[in-house]
């Protein structure tokens, strides 16, 4: 029997923290859903989902692979020591859900609850200015999932929309058959010379 991608997908945590070996929680899906990898390897889901997805599967349930990490008891967030950050953004490009604000050369600063925990800011800082605190107010991760998705989707469309309207604005800067283009003007010149 095979078992859609969106299936799976439903059953992940969303955190989008890679720890699964994956790039999201949507590729790992898709190779659980090819049969390609073990349905052990998401620690923000633990037993909980190696148990939804067993059963969804049809297979036997198995314990986390420890070489993916650990299932945290508490919701972990990121915080930002604002007094060492230098206003980079680099944790604003990393960041999968788009928990972080900020501007170039101010102050950035997570937004605890759409936090998922993925921890993929951390490496990119330079000054080393992020760190990780439980968070026992806020709910795991794995019950958060739908809204986790939500964002990672909306940054997705975003980021594509930026990336299309960039190759348009290129594209009108392109010279047209007929019209002066400088460049290529001062090119010919200089290869006369
Ligand atoms: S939450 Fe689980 S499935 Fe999603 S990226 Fe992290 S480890 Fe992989
Ligand atoms: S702020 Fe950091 S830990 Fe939190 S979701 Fe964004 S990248 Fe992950
Ligand atoms: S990566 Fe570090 S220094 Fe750069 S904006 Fe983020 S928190 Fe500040």
């Amino acid at each position: 029997m095979s078992i859609s991608a969106d299936a799976i997908d439903a059953l992940l945590p969303q955190t989008q923290c890679t720890r699964c070996g994956f790039d999201a929680c949507r590729p790992y899906a898709e190779a659980l859903a090819a049969d390609a990898t073990a349905l052990n390897r998401c620690p923000p889901g633990g037993d909980a989902t190696i148990a939804a997805l067993a059963t969804l599967l049809q297979k036997p349930a198995m314990p986390l692979d420890a070489d993916c990490g650990i299932d945290e008891p508490v919701a972990r967030v990121a915080r930002v020591v604002e007094a060492d950050c230098i206003g980079c953004t680099k944790c604003i490009q990393a960041c999968p859900v788009d928990a972080i604000v900020g501007a170039a050369n101010l102050m950035h600063t997570v937004i605890e609850a759409q936090c998922t925990g993925c921890e993929l800011c951390i490496p990119p800082c330079p000054v080393d200015c992020i760190v990780m605190e439980d968070a026992p107010a806020l709910p795991l991760p794995r019950t958060r999932s739908d809204e986790f998705r939500r964002l990672y989707v909306a940054r997705g469309q975003r980021l594509q929309r930026w990336a299309d309207e960039d190759a348009q604005k290129r594209q009108r800067l392109r010279p047209t058959a007929g019209t002066f283009d400088p460049v290529a003007a001062a090119l010919a010149r200089a290869r006369q010379r």
